[in-house]
């Protein structure tokens, strides 16, 4: 059974006296981790503060971008190394506002994936279509061209063990979610992508989030989804009274 996982996306939103302050507000009122993982991903500057108000919580870590190399004249960037002896858990790799604002290549974010999992930090390795590509009736293409370039080289036991986090670009911070119908059809595509890949078990343990104005409102229809196994959300996980009702959207 895959487990459920939440995971904020907080962007370049959130200093560390406001990241302490979050932590405090969800202290002792998330959910069961037996039953649903939480997850905040922060930006580099805000890890370390994040970590230690975490600590003695059920809620994981990630970053928001990582490098792939682990050390060298990389000019500020963050590496994948530190990143691993800091603690944190998940490596988003692969937004579409990175995609966009910062030039990152397909070839980049399998870079980038391999580089998390050496250091054994999980990768979640987003993709998703922008409305032109949907309109032109191109999004299995899209969407299956991305998780292939970006799994190049990969085992099958470490695809096995990541997150996919499918995000249409037209539905992140817009307030426009996508149905859940849409959303299941493509996260159950990129799970036959990785069948066609590597094997069906290694399809049924991989984890599929679904991103793009996920809000308390429309979690558990998305959650639903056969093939919906989380989401990453940026908006409604600012705030700790949403971020909790979306941990706890099976109460
Ligand atoms: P949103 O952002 O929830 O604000 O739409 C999602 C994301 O970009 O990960």
């Amino acid at each position: 059974m895959r487990k459920p996982i939440i995971a904020g996306n907080w962007k370049l939103n959130k200093s560390p006296k406001e990241t302490a302050e979050f932590v405090a507000g969800v202290k002792g009122k998330l959910a069961d981790p037996a039953k649903v993982e939480a997850v905040i991903g922060a930006p580099a500057v805000d890890l370390q503060t994040l970590l230690d108000a975490a600590k003695g919580t059920d809620l994981k870590v990630a970053s928001e971008n990582s490098y792939f190399e682990d050390a060298g004249a990389y000019t500020g960037e963050t590496s994948p190394k530190v990143l691993a002896e800091m603690g944190v858990d998940y490596g988003i790799i692969g937004h579409s506002e990175r995609r966009g604002y910062f030039h990152e290549t397909d070839e980049d974010i399998n870079k980038k994936a391999h580089a998390l999992l050496r250091n054994g930090v999980t990768p979640i390795i987003c993709c998703g279509e922008s409305l032109e590509t949907r309109q032109a009736g191109k999004v299995a293409e899209w969407v299956s061209g991305q998780v292939k370039a970006a799994l190049k080289g990969l085992t099958a036991g470490q695809v096995g063990s990541l997150i996919i986090a499918y995000e249409p670009i037209w539905a992140i911070g817009t307030g426009e979610t996508a149905s859940p119908e849409q959303a299941q059809e493509v996260c159950k595509l990129i799970r036959q992508t990785v069948a066609d890949l590597y094997d069906q078990k290694t399809a049924d343990s991989l984890r599929i989030q679904y991103g793009g104005s996920m809000k308390p409102a429309n979690v558990k229809e998305l959650m639903a989804q056969p093939d919906i196994d989380g989401g990453l959300v940026g908006g409604a996980s600012l705030q700790p009274d949403s971020f909790l009702e979306l941990v706890h959207y099976q109460d």
